[in-house]
This record gives structure tokens, C-alpha cells and sequence, in this order.
């Protein structure tokens, strides 16, 4: 179901950085030191492997071997470790637990710019350091997909003007990309997300559309068999490997019928978002779901009888069955009004918003630290966590909405429109948008001929 575009020219052309090549790229001075670096270390032995630390560290995280020398019979005579971040992991303690020579770690860390971009590690992250016997050498820390942050010791040849020359340089080493434009449509036939990997998309990819649709349709709850969707988007590509996907440029959701169509627009300010094809924002005061995907408990109805209470009784919200823990966040910008335990209710916080509308929040487990009674809470925020608290049989998030006091469907109240871009603003938009509502038109019609006649 997805096609790369044979006429979408490539932004950005690749080179070919293998780790450390593209590094050492134009800098004569440290491809000598290279090359002086081997002669030495061919006659010393590896130090770093006796030590203790370095062989528990062998266990612990893997160990590469740098591939990029240009001969392959030749191997990097200096060893290279890749150093995952776990939680709880400072520099300090990669350093120790790696053997890695900690008075280089002082003089890296003297530089401004090593402590900005080395000062927040988090899990998931990855140093690639080369070194000699613990002496650093060159360390790596890719900064995103884009860009990588390259700390290197400077060759003594270079410190010769003075006996203050820094010990270690550093340097933001970009790493283009080629953007592929895709135009990938599916149908839902069991979930969102089984249906959007048939049709090739990421988990990622599918989460963003989510977001961008998250203030008119209720993704945890209200999908449905049949819902379409088509997306055109970027694919970030390097030396003919897919790296990841860029950004949604457009997408459109059929759901209950109504069909919702979005695209991206960078405004005057730089800042880039969602508007609808007439140049509204995507963007509104309230999401329809103040929970992300959670499975399905109970639907929307005024004559639902409640499992516990086992009366009829108007179930004045929805109820979003989610794992005790999972975040509540608030639906709209507003102001913790109610915070504590409301009998049935258990754990609620009530939050006041503009228009005399307020959202109740009920079952929770806990509430987050910073939604206080009093304090103010962005869209978004999270608020609280999903509990079972009060008369609940299972974990789930109870969620009301009213105006002037009457309940009303979260899911389908309309919603004020916010102001949509005029003007010069709007002609520009217009133009991003024709030629990207083309693709999704191409693409729905082949969608279509797909399209059982029967439903
Ligand atoms: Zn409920």
C-alpha cells in the first residue's frame, strides 16, 4: 500500500558516514593523528581489556568495533565502545564503569560546549567513544538523526602556538538526509494500529496521526471497522537505508462518516501546524479523549446500566478502560477546581475552562504533583493517573464534560473553530496544501476501487 513517488526528488543527497569517516572528513590534522595513533598502538597492548572494569563492562553493554577504515584488512588498532545509556547512567559513572580515563573527562568537560551536550544523558542514548587504552580519543553522541555531536583530542601539533590550547574540540557535525515523500491509505478492519502496519506505516507515524486528529475524533474509543485513512509523508533516508519518518505533510480520517483532512503548514513565525483545507486550525480547546490508546470499555449512553450501582441511571460520561498507572491528561487549558475523593467517584479532579464548561476526571489512582488545587493545567497536561478508586469494578478513567452545568457527549460536541489563517498566510497555505491534497485524491481513488460494495 506504499509507494515511493519515482518523481520526488531527494532535498538532500547522501554521504556516506560511516562512524568516525564522515568525522575525520577534512580535518588533515586528525587523520594524521590517526595514522600516528596506529603506529603507536600496533606496538602496545590493549590495556584496556585487563582492566577489570573494562572486562565487566564487556558483559554489561556491547562492545563494537569501529568499521569504517578504509582497507578492511586493516582494523582500527583503537578500540571503540558503545556505550548505551541506562537509566540512573552520568558521564561519571559510563566513564568509570568503562575505564575511560577520567582527567580527560575534567578537560572535556571544561567546554561549554561538551557540558551542554553531554550534561543530560538519557536512557536510550548512545556515546561511541574511541580511545587508547582508556585515553579518549574521539567521542560521538548522535543529536537526533540529523545531527551528531563530535568531541575530539586535538593533535599536540595544534596546541603548539600555546601551552593553553584545549586538550579535546569539539564540533556539530549535520548528517544530511534524503526526504522520500509517501502517500500510504489503508482501512480499518481490527485495529488502528494492525491496520496502519499493513498498510507499512510505524507505530510513530500512526501515534502522530492520532495527535493530529485529536481534537475531533476519539482514537482510544470511537474507531471504527471501515475507517479510512491516507497520509502523505516524509521518510528520512541515508545511503539507501530508511531511517526513520519525517513529518506527516497531510492526512485525512473518515470516521463515522465525516471526513476530517489536515495539513501542515509552517507559519510566519516558523512554527509549524495542522490547519484544516479551508485554513483552520486542527488545533481547538478541547482533545476528545483525555487519555491516549487504551482498549474500548463502554460507549457513550444516556441509558446505560452502571455495572456497579446495577440501576439505571444516566451515565453521564465516557468510561476509558486503561491499566491502573496509565496518565490522565487534562482535555483542555483550565483550572483545578475540585481535587480529593467524591464519594462514588473516588480519587476526581474537576477542572474549570473558559465558556463555563468544566471536565471531571474520577477513579483515579493518584494525581500528578503539579495539578494542585488552584493551579493552572495546559492541554494535555497530565493530570492524574488511571485507578479504580471509589465504585469502579476495574481500572478505567471516568470522564465528564458540561457546559452551564449539563452533561454533554465529549465526543461529539462541537467544538468553536479557532481562527483560521487569512490573507497572505492563507494564499501560501493554499499553496502547500493543493498539490499534497492531490496525492491523498490519487491515492482514494485507487482506495476506492478496493472498496467492498457491501458494508
Ligand atoms: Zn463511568
Amino acid at each position: 500500500m506504499q509507494s515511493p513517488d519515482p518523481g520526488n526528488k531527494p532535498l538532500l543527497h547522501r554521504l556516506a558516514p560511516a562512524r568516525f569517516s564522515g568525522l575525520l572528513r577534512g580535518t588533515v590534522a586528525a587523520g594524521i593523528a590517526l595514522l600516528a595513533g596506529y603506529q603507536l598502538a600496533s606496538q602496545i597492548a590493549d590495556l584496556s581489556s585487563a582492566r577489570p572494569g573494562a572486562a565487566a563492562q564487556a558483559d554489561a553493554r556491547p562492545v563494537a568495533e569501529a568499521a569504517s577504515s578504509p582497507a578492511p584488512q586493516v582494523a582500527d588498532p583503537f578500540e571503540t565502545l558503545v556505550l548505551d545509556v541506562q537509566s540512573g547512567d552520568t558521564l561519571d559513572s559510563l566513564f568509570r564503569d568503562s575505564g575511560l580515563s577520567l582527567v580527560d573527562m575534567a578537560e572535556i568537560l571544561q567546554l561549554d560546549t561538551a557540558r551542554q551536550n553531554l550534561r543530560i544523558l538519557r536512557p536510550g542514548d548512545t556515546l561511541t567513544v574511541r580511545h587508547d587504552g582508556g585515553a579518549v580519543l574521539e567521542i560521538e553522541r548522535d543529536m537526533g538523526i540529523e545531527q551528531t555531536f563530535v568531541i575530539k583530542r586535538n593533535d599536540a601539533a595544534s596546541g603548539a602556538g600555546g601551552a593553553t590550547a584545549p586538550v579535546f574540540s569539539t564540533e556539530l557535525v549535520s548528517l544530511p538526509l534524503e526526504r522520500r515523500m509517501v502517500t500510504v491509505a489503508g482501512r480499518i478492519s481490527t485495529s488502528l494500529f494492525e491496520s496502519a502496519a499493513e498498510a507499512g506505516l510505524s507505530e510513530k507515524a500512526v501515534m502522530k496521526l492520532a495527535e493530529i486528529f485529536a481534537w475531533d475524533i476519539d482514537f482510544v474509543r470511537d474507531i471504527n471497522r471501515g475507517d479510512e485513512f491516507t497520509l502523505v509523508l516524509e521518510e528520512l533516508w541515508r545511503n539507501g537505508k530508511k531511517l526513520g519518518d519525517g513529518e506527516i505533510l497531510a492526512a485525512e480520517f473518515t470516521n463515522r462518516g465525516g471526513r476530517f483532512t489536515a495539513v501542515r503548514f509552517e507559519e510566519a513565525d516558523g512554527r509549524a501546524a495542522y490547519f484544516s483545507t479551508d485554513g483552520h486550525p486542527m488545533r481547538k480547546a478541547f482533545v476528545r479523549a483525555p487519555v491516549s490508546f487504551a482498549r474500548i470499555s463502554s460507549r457513550f449512553n444516556p441509558n446505560r446500566r452502571h455495572p456497579i450501582l446495577n440501576t439505571i441511571r444516566a451515565h453521564q460520561g465516557v468510561d476509558y478502560a486503561a491499566p491502573t498507572g496509565t496518565p490522565v491528561k487534562a482535555s483542555g487549558d483550565g483550572k483545578v477546581i475540585f481535587r480529593g475523593w467524591k464519594s462514588g467517584y473516588g480519587n476526581t479532579l474537576i477542572l474549570q475552562h473558559g465558556g463555563n464548561i468544566t471536565t471531571l476526571y474520577a477513579h483515579l489512582s493518584r494525581f500528578a504533583k503539579t495539578s494542585g488545587y488552584g493551579s493552572r493545567v495546559r492541554q494535555g497536561e497530565v493530570i492524574g493517573y488511571v485507578g479504580a478508586t471509589g465504585l469502579a469494578t476495574a481500572a478505567h478513567l471516568h470522564y465528564e464534560y458540561r457546559k452551564n452545568g449539563v452533561h454533554l457527549n465529549p465526543q461529539t460536541v462541537i467544538l468553536p473553530p479557532a481562527e483560521p489563517l487569512r490573507g497572505e498566510e492563507l494564499m501560501a497555505f493554499q499553496a502547500t496544501a493543493q498539490p499534497l491534497l492531490a496525492r491523498i485524491a490519487s491515492r482514494q481513488t485507487a482506495l476506492a476501487a478496493n472498496r467492498p460494495t457491501a458494508r
